[in-house]
């Protein structure tokens, strides 16, 4: 439960509504303040409970399209069971056009949240402690930011459990995306401080993406956010229709790429401004060139190669140029053409 986070409608109720989580706010400005986080409720009947997440960084907006036209083009008969959408949830990142909120905040960095932290605290418990529970799928939808660029893909992080682990490649193949990325836990992380990480921790059904990157949002992967979303959902059986795969909609089969391992990520050794040499979804071999970093502030300075570590495909490769050590600007995947031929080598 949360006393500083109220919703404005009754989540509960049968029907659609529109209407604001009232966050207590202080400000400079406004010492007796509150922030308002927009959010829409449609529930008919039984069924399952589905929270629709998207703007969990502010430089990402494929996800808020998505869920933004889902919330206004859904009719209460269109649903079974309840569907709750915050189509951004990180307003003040997506008002400023940056992954972290004006404060510096990572909101996915601030799970499980703090009921008397600073806004983003707030609303990240009032995530875990009401919306979660009450849910039986989570869908937080993502596009990489200003300094990455994705295959536009649906993910997963390689549970150990293989029970969760299946459940949650289902999900992710039903977005009917070209890639399906396998991710190992991000490095220097605690993965229960991400929004994903608490929703797992408290067993929901999870479905995540990264639908592009470099803080733009294309007509095309902006549709397959829209399509995934929908695809998504006939799957959960909270909307009516028939699920399909990419194959039944005449798509070509899936590509699942294993991210895991030493030799999957590569960063930049210098500052600088880094060059992509090889294009999104090319193989490479390994010690081939895959981009350069040019350090720009001298006229006769060596151009740096960073070399591939493995062979496979570049599936995330570097969006917004600017470079400093220790920035991730490509990661390699091993290519499988299913799920099942991933191995259990790394966990
Ligand atoms: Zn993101």
């Amino acid at each position: 439960m949360s006393s500083t986070v109220s919703s404005s409608i009754d989540l509960n109720a049968e029907g659609k509504a529109t209407g604001y989580l009232i966050i207590g706010d202080s400000t400079n400005n406004s010492g007796w303040a509150s922030f308002s986080v927009p959010i829409i409720k449609i529930k008919n009947g039984a069924g399952p409970t589905v929270l629709v997440l998207a703007g969990n960084h502010g430089d990402e907006y494929e996800g808020q399209f998505a869920a933004a036209t889902l919330a206004h083009e859904l009719k209460d008969s269109d649903v079974r069971g309840r569907i709750i959408i915050i189509p951004c949830l990180s307003q003040e990142a997506s008002k400023a056009g940056t992954r972290l909120w004006p404060t510096g905040i990572n909101f996915n960095r601030s799970f499980p949240g703090e009921e008397n932290g600073a806004v983003s605290d707030k609303l990240a418990h009032y995530l875990s402690t009401e919306l979660f529970p009450m849910s039986d799928v989570v869908m937080d939808i993502h596009s990489g930011g200003r300094g990455m660029y994705f295959i536009p893909c649906s993910h997963m992080v390689w549970a150990k459990d293989k029970i969760q682990r299946v459940k949650m490649a289902e999900s992710m193949m039903a977005w009917n995306t070209s890639h399906h990325l396998i991710f190992p836990e991000q490095p220097g992380t605690d993965p229960a401080s991400l929004l994903p990480g608490e929703a797992e921790r408290q067993g929901k059904t999870l479905f995540t993406t990264e639908l592009g990157g470099s803080g733009i949002a294309t007509f095309e992967t902006t549709q397959l956010a829209k399509d995934g979303l929908k695809n998504a959902l006939r799957t959960c059986g909270v909307i009516g229709g028939v699920p399909k795969s990419r194959v039944q909609i005449g798509l070509s089969a899936p590509i699942f790429l294993d991210m895991r391992g030493p030799n999957a990520y590569h960063s930049a050794t210098h500052t600088g401004l880094y060059e992509n040499i090889v294009g999104l979804g090319k193989a490479v071999k390994k010690d081939e060139v895959i981009g350069l970093i040019h350090e720009m502030d001298h006229p006769n300075t060596d151009i740096v190669e960073i070399i591939a570590k493995q062979d496979g495909i570049i599936g995330v490769m570097r969006g917004f140029p600017r470079v400093k050590p220790g920035d991730v600007v490509a990661v390699i995947g091993k290519p499988f053409s299913s799920i099942d031929e991933i191995q259990d080598i790394f966990s």
